[in-house]
């Protein structure tokens, strides 16, 4: 297989944070069908923290009841919320499902993937619901989320300011609709669900749940590497300082990630970490059901695509959009992309050469 390594996957790790943020299109086609293994974000070194203990019930209670997690998916939780959010009760609720939060460039999106395709587990990923959590918060009136629809690029990302961009990126209203979204999914198998919207209210069982912490040094480094507008480099700083502040009020288990070791390091400190949740399960077990989960994770990029260019202020169409798609041969050793049109890999099963 071909590795892609060098500007080339720097592109395109380029275009999947400008498009979260809405900052520019995506690349064009430059051609489908080229094969490459997915480095990821190609990462680095962690060290686990003992974060300090703060009133965790006390805070728990107040984030979650000041943030509106009450969980309409799952009439249980929102009652054992109501008690309390570290109660059993809630905790059953959402016992399927392992949570990577953490700071924008720090690697989740990585790290859950692999470990979504390596035990069979179900993907969710914050990031492919960005517009439709932007819709719903339009619905709800939010006026962050209707005043920023009708911003300028050079509103949004040069005369606001870090703060205001904090505000206008929904980081606290997306919170509950994550916690919605990841409800009201099948309880089997197992949910990896990621992102930087993630609510620290969902660390109820400290072995399912883990925020990777970028070092401020890597996550500005990363954050160079992708070549984004000042101020969109700006605003992830600032969610990267927020995040971390709310996982250790949290007492959220953290990962920090300071850049001198590998990925795959990273990748092996979260997989021990969640050991007992992956050997009880439930998991995918046969091919077939692998293979459906990889294409469900698919469409919820080309769903990502297609949202961007929904979006009246967008130029241009999603078709021709080339984007990194996973193979669907539902092989658990496969850690294989193929960087292909959105358009192909809406209609047919992506697999790499030779694979499937
Ligand atoms: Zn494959």
């Amino acid at each position: 297989m071909t590795l892609d390594h060098g500007p080339h996957r720097l592109e395109v790790a380029r275009h999947h944070s400008a498009q979260a943020l809405g900052v520019e299109p995506f690349s064009k086609s430059r051609g489908a069908g080229h094969v490459a293994e997915d480095h990821g974000d190609g990462l680095p070194d962690l060290a686990w923290l003992r974060p300090r203990r703060v009133e965790r019930r006390a805070a728990g209670v107040a984030e979650a009841r000041a943030c509106g997690v009450l969980l309409p998916a799952c009439r249980a939780a929102r009652h054992a919320l109501s008690l309390g959010p570290h109660s059993p009760a809630y905790s059953r609720c959402v016992r399927h499902v392992l949570w990577i939060g953490g700071a924008p460039a720090a690697g989740k999106t990585t790290v859950a993937t692999r470990i979504a395709r390596r035990h069979g587990l179900r993907l969710y990923g914050a990031d492919t619901r960005t517009w439709e959590h932007r819709d719903r918060a339009i619905r709800q009136g939010v006026a962050a989320a209707i005043r920023w629809e009708g911003m300028t690029p050079e509103e949004r990302w040069v005369t606001s300011t870090p703060a205001e961009m904090l505000e206008l990126s929904l980081h606290r209203e997306r919170g509950p609709m994550v916690v919605d979204d990841v409800l009201a999914l099948p309880p089997s198998p197992l949910v990896v669900a990621e992102g930087s919207t993630l609510p620290t209210a969902v660390v109820q069982d400290r072995s399912r749940a883990v925020w990777l912490i970028p070092t401020p040094e890597f996550q500005r480094a990363r954050l160079e590497e992708r070549g984004l507008p000042r101020g969109a480099r700006e605003l992830y700083l600032l969610l990267g300082e927020t995040i971390e502040r709310e996982a250790r009020e949290a007492d959220a288990p953290m990962c920090v990630v300071d850049g001198e070791r590998g990925i795959d390091a990273t990748l092996a400190a979260v997989e021990r970490h969640f050991t007992a949740a992956l050997t009880e399960g439930p998991v995918a077990e046969s091919v077939t059901e692998r293979r459906a989960l990889l294409r469900e994770t698919n469409e919820a990029v080309v769903a990502q695509v297609r949202g961007y260019y929904a979006r009246p202020w967008a130029d241009g169409g999603p078709d021709e959009v080339v984007r990194r798609f996973l193979c669907e041969c539902g092989d658990p050793g496969c850690d294989l992309s193929v960087e292909i049109r959105t358009g192909i890999a809406d209609l047919t099963p992506v697999l790499a050469a030779g694979h499937g």
